[in-house]
Parts: structure tokens; C-alpha cells; sequence
């Protein structure tokens, strides 16, 4: 098993847990870009957003259903962010679907796209 987010899964490589159940697995980032940041990853390998399929898609609703559970076990009331990268344009670093949840902080919004 090559991929690093399977590896953190298995507990092969360490992290720090926020959240489990049987599907999903949310862990802090190693390097936050706010107070708060986490990845909520699939138990199973899907390598990002453009191989979601109508075979697999029900995860997706699972990972958010996790994301609200935890956004309101932290009181994120005033707000936060879910975003996934996919495919290199995007900054895609890791290829297992992730979606990383920001909060704690007032946050502007452009595509920085680098233009
Ligand atoms: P991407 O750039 O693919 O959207 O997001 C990958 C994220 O994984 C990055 O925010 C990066 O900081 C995080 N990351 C990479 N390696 C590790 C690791 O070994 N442990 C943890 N906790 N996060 C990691
Ligand atoms: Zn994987």
C-alpha cells in the first residue's frame, strides 16, 4: 500500500484523530493554514473528486454528514470552509479524496488562480 491517507487509515503512520466511524477518518492537518483545519478522508481508497461515480458517491454524503458532526461538536457557528483540490491545477498533493475543513478564522475568498 502506497498511498500516504490509506497508511494514516491503517495507523502506519501516525496522526491526530478528531473524528471515526466505519466510513470516515478526520485527522488534523500536519500543516495548518488556520486555527482549525482538518482532512476527512474515505475509509476506502478513492484517489479524488473526479473518481467519485454513482457506485461510490454515497461516501461523499457520509464524509459532510461527519463534517456537520464536528462543526457543531467545536461550535464552528460563526462559519468555516470545505474544500477538496483535485488534479494537479488545483494543488492536488495527495491522491486519496480528501476535504479539508478551515475554520477560525474571517477568510476572504478568491480562486488564486495565480493570473
Ligand atoms: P492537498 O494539497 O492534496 O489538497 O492536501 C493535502 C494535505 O495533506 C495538505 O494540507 C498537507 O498539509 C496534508 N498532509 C500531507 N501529509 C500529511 C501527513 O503525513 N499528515 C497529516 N496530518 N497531514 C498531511
Ligand atoms: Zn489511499
Amino acid at each position: 500500500m502506497e498511498c500516504l491517507f490509506c497508511k494514516i487509515i491503517a495507523g502506519e503512520i501516525p496522526s491526530t484523530k478528531v473524528y471515526e466511524d466505519e466510513f470516515v477518518y478526520a485527522f488534523k492537518d500536519i500543516n495548518p493554514i488556520a486555527p482549525i483545519h482538518y482532512l476527512f478522508i474515505p475509509k476506502t481508497h478513492i484517489s479524488g473528486a473526479s473518481a467519485i461515480t454513482p457506485e461510490n458517491a454515497e461516501i461523499v454524503g457520509k464524509i459532510f454528514t461527519a463534517i456537520a458532526k464536528v462543526a457543531a461538536a467545536e461550535k464552528l457557528d460563526s462559519g468555516f470552509r470545505v474544500i477538496t483540490n483535485c488534479g494537479e491545477d488545483a494543488g492536488q498533493t495527495v491522491p486519496h479524496l480528501h476535504f479539508h475543513l478551515i475554520a477560525g478564522t474571517k477568510m476572504g475568498w478568491s480562486a488564486e488562480t495565480g493570473a
